[in-house]
């Protein structure tokens, strides 16, 4: 098989580029030294908000807890402490400039402010978490750097943390099993539509590049999607995805 473009021969799909297997080593410790910040930036926390204040006591125990009452979520660190094994994905929202076209898809969306002293650079980037087990969240961040407008958008993401059902709706498996999603749904941000609709065990995900991080980090195992309108606009393709992946949780299912 040839190897898609901008992939090194030898690297294995999911792997992010210019992360080599000889890294691998390096990657754990640094892996461990962040948990280790995290878990001392935690027990450090003073919360400020109610929830938080219960969530620290312990009174709180799952996130469930806060979403099923339909709390907001006001502190990252509450997030932090219920689901410990968040993991990341940035989203392409904006693309490059220069020669040759431009317009190479990347995470940072780059704006400029024309003043006195010269053009004023600004990154924006949206950022997905999830645990796998049926728990996402988009956030967006913006910065006149690349890395606090990353921070930015994870800690935005946890405050936006959403329950996602799982189920099996579709007509040609109908296993009962938690691999899928209960029924077709679909959301809307700007022209953009999403439509989510359940697929049979083995399907995998057959969804728009972008979209199948938000999926993957959501858990989901087997799902068809259909998009409508200006779908290159990645910031509202997202929104529209999770905008339906909440739809999941507010119709009841027997
Ligand atoms: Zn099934």
């Amino acid at each position: 098989m040839k190897p898609r473009q901008g992939q090194r021969p030898g690297q294995r799909p999911g792997q992010r580029p210019g992360q080599r297997r000889g890294q691998r080593q390096g990657q754990l410790k640094k892996e461990e030294a962040q948990k280790a910040r995290l878990a001392e930036a935690l027990a450090s926390w003073v919360p400020k908000t109610e929830f938080g204040k219960k969530v620290k006591s312990g009174e709180i125990k799952t996130i469930d807890q806060i979403l099923d009452k339909g709390g907001k979520i006001l502190e990252a660190e509450i997030v932090d402490t219920l689901l410990p094994e968040l993991e990341y994905e940035l989203i392409t929202i904006g693309q490059s400039k220069g020669k040759f076209g431009g317009g190479k898809r990347s995470i940072w969306k780059q704006t400029q402010k024309k003043t006195k002293e010269g053009n004023k650079p600004k990154f924006a980037t949206v950022a997905v978490i999830g645990n796998r087990k049926g728990y996402v969240g988009i956030g967006y961040g913006k910065a006149k750097e690349t890395v606090p407008a990353r921070e930015k958008a994870i800690r935005q993401a946890k405050l936006n943390i959403i329950k996602v059902k799982y189920g099996c709706g579709s007509w040609d498996c109908a296993c009962g099993e938690q691999h899928s999603i209960p029924m077709e749904v679909s959301g809307k941000c700007s022209s953009v539509i999403v439509k989510l609709i359940p697929a049979p065990k083995g399907t995998g995900l057959v969804v728009h590049k972008e979209l199948k991080k938000i999926l993957d980090l959501a858990g989901i195992k087997d799902i068809y999607s259909r998009t409508f309108g200006k779908t290159n606009t990645q910031l509202n393709l997202v929104k529209a995805c999770i905008e339906s992946l909440k739809q999941l949780s507010k119709v009841k299912t027997k």
